[in-house]
């Protein structure tokens, strides 16, 4: 079975984010990654969710091209972006961006439900075909533009937005549970993009903090329709 091929690598993976995770932001610093995150991402072959020609550098703690000019995360980001959300295990999870499918499959066992939204159609199919075969049966796929979130499933208790947005965009806070937690990279295209948690509190309030500078690619979408 593919989630029993390269434990090692992905063993040391592991050993590699938690080296990092002293660098991160308070918000994860004090406890460190949660290990239940760090389970999850044990148990997914990462390198099923790469292209045939970056399989060997598949557990590298990198990005890696997956074409269409798009990427699979940083193994760290992806270890922290899952924290800062704190997923549990009745939630309801969207995610902007499914690109190859990796970070929904690292949510899948964390969480109730993940939804989430490509907008390239090739990459999109893929990611929900590749995520059916390896069984991750509570994660759904739309191809869409994600700017505007899945009203239909909302209201979400997480939001994991992976391209870089020139703004938060208001549907997805829109969208966000009371309680809920959204994660979301901020920043102009050639600027500096920052990591952004955004909390909707029980009485409705937003709050947002700026974690750290990351690169993502850029969302694009988010017209006027
Ligand atoms: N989370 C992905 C993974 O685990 O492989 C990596 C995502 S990649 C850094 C960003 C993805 O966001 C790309 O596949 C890109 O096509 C997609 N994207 C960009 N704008 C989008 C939008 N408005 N709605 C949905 N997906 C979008």
């Amino acid at each position: 079975a593919p989630a029993q091929d390269r434990l090692a690598e992905r063993a040391a993976m592991i050993e590699t984010i938690k080296s990092h995770a002293g660098s991160a932001p308070s918000a994860v610093e004090a406890q460190g990654i949660d290990p239940a995150v760090l389970k999850a991402m044990g148990n997914v072959p990462r390198h099923f969710f790469v292209p045939e020609e970056q399989r060997g550098a598949a557990y590298r703690d990198r990005p890696l091209p997956i074409g269409f000019g798009q990427t699979i995360s940083q193994p760290f980001i992806v270890a922290l972006m899952t924290d800062l959300i704190k997923v549990g295990p009745g939630d309801t999870v969207l995610e902007v961006g499914t690109g190859s499918g990796y970070q929904a499959a690292v949510l899948s066992p964390l969480a109730a439900k993940v939804y989430s939204i490509e907008i390239i159609p090739e990459l999109g199919q893929r990611a929900a075909t590749r995520l059916a075969e390896l069984r991750f049966d509570n994660v759904e796929v739309k191809v869409d533009d994600g700017y505007y979130g899945w009203p239909a499933h909302a209201p979400f208790d997480g939001i994991v937005v992976t391209a870089a947005a020139s703004h938060i965009p208001p549907p997805l806070v829109e969208q966000l549970a009371k309680g809920g937690r959204m994660v979301v990279p901020v920043g102009g295209p050639f600027a500096i993009q920052l990591l952004m948690l955004v909390e909707k509190r029980r009485d409705g309030s937003i709050t947002t903090r700026q974690l750290l500078p990351v690169s993502f690619v850029p969302l694009r979408g988010g017209r006027v329709r």
